[in-house]
């Protein structure tokens, strides 16, 4: 089967043909139908991520269960999934024990297993989710790492009705997060960098666009302010100053990574009483629920579609920054 390996810091992704993998106890192997590449994948591919090399890289993968490992029970061939990136706690530390085996330090992931970029994925049966019928292989995909993150952002932010929802960071993630925040009935405003993104900031269902001039906090304050800002952007700065933007007991929930820290001003935090929330894919329930919003037409990726051996032009566009908005390999054969 062919697979794209990452093999060294920043080299392109090798396109190798690989034994297809025969799935363990408690595994599947799936026939890959198309595989999303996510922001992290240039992390790791910039070497900044404790990967083993060769590895073949991609964390939204789709697909249909082609053969069953022993005992696994629940799913069967011919089933439509997605592997998400914790595919198995270890099941006997104290997080697995309490159910959360996202912190489980010894957890089975695409990293230590096998990710998505293939044609035939080796993976755990427990790290399987079900793609609801009607909802195309390409639009499920980002549902499974980008998809899975804003909705458990949202959740994470605690949001009431009525509550207004500003996004930082209009990419693979905060375009998703427009969609989820309209959907769940909030009015909402885009905050981005890029004027350019201001036309289709609307068309995802921003009430309003805020493209920063000077201070986002300031200016998102000067249109009203917002109770809760999901943040998708690796901008520091920008995430710094939108905390000025919060209204009284508003939450900023961030998502994004970067090697700057976040400034927090301890007066306006407690004169508004403000939260800063950190947040990762958390509850599965969370991508079960987006998956629902996508069937729902409710949420729909934007995307770029490339094939396989195309996969290095999508890491460099990624790479740039030029990807609208999310760009995938599909797999059919
Ligand atoms: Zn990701
Ligand atoms: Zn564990």
């Amino acid at each position: 089967m062919r697979a794209a390996q990452y093999t060294q810091p920043d080299a392109p992704l090798r396109l190798v043909d690989l034994p297809v993998p025969t799935p363990g106890p408690g595994q599947v192997l799936v026939r890959m139908h198309a595989s999303g590449v996510c922001g992290t994948d240039i992390h790791v591919w910039h070497g900044h991520f404790p990967v083993t090399a060769p590895l073949v890289l991609g964390h939204e993968p789709v697909g249909v269960v082609e053969v069953l490992g022993a005992g696994v029970q629940g799913l069967k061939v011919g089933d439509r999934v997605g592997v998400s990136w914790v595919q198995r706690g270890c099941g006997a530390c104290g997080q697995c024990q309490r159910h959360k085996e996202l912190y489980c330090d010894a957890a089975t992931t695409w990293m230590t297993l096998v990710g998505g970029h293939c044609e035939d994925m080796l993976a755990e049966a427990r790290g399987c989710t079900l793609i609801p019928a009607g909802v195309d292989w390409a639009v499920a995909a980002p549902m499974f790492c980008a998809g899975y993150t804003v909705m458990s952002g949202y959740r994470n932010a605690r949001a009431k009705a009525g509550e207004r929802v500003a996004v930082v960071g209009i990419g693979g993630l905060g375009h998703l997060a427009v969609q989820v925040a309209k959907a769940m009935g909030h009015e909402v405003v885009a905050i981005t960098g890029s004027a350019d993104k201001r036309a289709e900031s609307l068309s995802f269902g921003a009430d309003e666009v805020l493209v920063v001039k000077e201070h986002a906090g300031l200016e998102l304050a000067a249109m009203g302010g917002a109770d809760i800002v999901l943040s998708t952007s690796n901008s520091m700065r920008h995430n710094s100053q939108v905390l000025a933007g919060l209204r009284h007991e508003g939450r900023l929930v961030t998502m994004a990574v970067g090697g700057e820290p976040i400034a927090v001003d301890p007066m306006l935090m407690l004169l508004k009483q403000l939260s800063v929330v950190g947040s990762m894919q958390d509850e599965r329930q969370d991508m079960v629920e987006v998956l629902a919003l996508v069937a729902a037409g409710k949420v729909k990726p934007k995307l770029e579609l490339y094939g396989l051996d195309e996969i290095n032009t999508l890491m460099e566009r990624q790479r740039d920054g030029k990807v609208r908005y999310r760009g995938v390999i599909e797999l059919a054969r």
